[in-house]
């Protein structure tokens, strides 16, 4: 008899299997129905030698120093600031948009104060900012938005940004400075030897034993456990009895080439043209050099694995219902980015995953600790 099964080896499942083990000292059963560990943000050698994910680009960001410190316990880091260039009008152009982006959009000179009167003068009053189209219309107008906004968007999530929360395009700012840097964040930078590294030495405890290609429908009546952690679909676990939860998939395809270099930034997004999203150059990511260089584009879709919960009110309404059938089933805890439909970055999976193991170690108190060992 396991003490738990944790279903789903991504980053949700791995950092409680971690903490259940080594805290706990409790046995744990981690199931995934993929062949690795490591969920969507598992990376791994090619052919060619290059380190590639398997899942389209990951790069970690955050502003929270906690979950560096955790992390770091199983990884050192290797210094990568993130940026993309957008192909508009036939240019590479910064997103997140910046003074660059405007002057070398419209072969302009502005500073920064001209650029805020140029957005100010160009920007729509919204009355209730609701949703992704409405967040940046009211910023930088409805031109700017047409050309790298609605198309990309339309693309990935299959609907129109008006039909999507304004949570979707909030995740990208808009400046005003030169900064082209994608993300804000205090803290960027890269697992140094790769994810699935650091995943493996998470995992490395006699407590935690790994069985792969294993789907929790296929073994949930033949191993016994006393507790469990869910991170896959949570509609999925109730066998879709409220219906359907729609999660929006992606079609990877990989491709290596015999060029140093393909293009000037690790990613480059396509808003007007072509059917991918996104294409990716792991070498920037990683600065490994070969005369090879490998590549991933993106290509949205309805259906194949579950990659992104769609943010918009009627989903939310949908997993409001699972979330209150979850409440009611006992000894399961549901998280990660499918179980809570959350549409989370990798830090905040970390984040939600601690949260999880504090309440666990509230609710379960182990013998032998007093109530305030239980609750730290
Ligand atoms: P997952 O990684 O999805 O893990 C869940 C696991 O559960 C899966 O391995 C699945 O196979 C398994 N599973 C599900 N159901 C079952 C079952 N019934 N039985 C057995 N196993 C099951 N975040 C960032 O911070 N930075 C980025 O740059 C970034 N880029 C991304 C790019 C893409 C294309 C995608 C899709 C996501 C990106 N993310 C990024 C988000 C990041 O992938 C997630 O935040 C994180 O991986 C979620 O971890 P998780 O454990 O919740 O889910
Ligand atoms: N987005 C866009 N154009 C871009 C970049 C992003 O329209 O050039 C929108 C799009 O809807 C996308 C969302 O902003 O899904 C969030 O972008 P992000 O890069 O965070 O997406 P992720 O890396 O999570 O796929």
């Amino acid at each position: 008899m396991f003490d738990w099964l944790i279903v789903g080896a991504g980053f949700a499942g791995s950092v409680l299997a971690e903490r259940i083990a080594s805290q706990r000292n409790e046995s744990v059963l981690l199931i995934d129905r993929r062949s690795h560990i490591g969920g969507n943000a598992y990376d791994c050698y090619n052919e060619a030698g290059i380190l590639i994910h398997k899942y389209g680009p990951h790069i970690f960001h955050t502003n929270a120093q906690s979950i560096v410190d955790y992390l770091s316990a199983f990884t050192q880091w290797r210094p990568y600031e993130h940026r993309v260039l957008s192909q508009v009008d036939g240019q590479l152009l910064p997103i997140p948009i910046n003074l660059d982006t405007i002057n070398k959009l419209y072969g302009l000179d502005l500073t920064s104060e001209e650029l805020e009167q140029f957005f100010a003068s160009r920007r729509e009053t919204v009355e209730e900012i609701r949703t992704a189209e409405d967040v940046v219309v009211s910023t930088v107008g409805r031109e700017l938005y047409e050309k790298f906004f609605r198309g990309y968007t339309r693309k990935q999530w299959g609907v129109d940004p008006s039909q999507l929360n304004k949570s979707v395009t909030a995740r990208v700012p808009t400046r005003t400075d030169r900064d082209d840097r994608y993300f804000g964040d205090s803290f960027q930078n890269m697992p140094a030897g790769g994810y699935t590294r650091m995943f493996e030495r998470m995992l490395d405890n006699p407590n935690i034993k790994i069985m792969l290609q294993t789907d929790y429908r296929d073994i949930q009546s033949r191993i016994p456990f006393r507790r469990m952690i869910y991170t896959g679909p949570i509609d999925e676990y109730f066998d879709w009895s409220l219906g359907r939860l729609p999660y929006r998939s992606l079609r990877f395809e990989h491709v290596t080439i015999d060029r140093e270099q393909f293009q000037p930034v690790a990613v480059v997004n396509y808003p007007q043209t072509e059917d991918y999203t996104r294409i990716t150059e792991y070498k920037h990511l990683t600065g490994q050099q070969s005369p090879k260089t490998s590549l991933t584009y993106e290509y949205p879709t309805d259906v194949g694995d579950p990659y992104y919960p769609v943010p918009r009110a009627e989903n939310e309404a949908l997993y409001k219902r699972y979330e209150a059938l979850a409440a009611n089933v006992e000894d399961v805890w549901f998280v990660g980015r499918l179980a809570t439909y959350r549409y989370y970055n990798m830090d905040q999976v970390v984040g939600q995953a601690l949260a999880t193991f504090a309440r666990i170690q509230k609710s379960l108190p182990l013998a032998g600790s007093t109530p305030a060992e239980a609750a730290e």
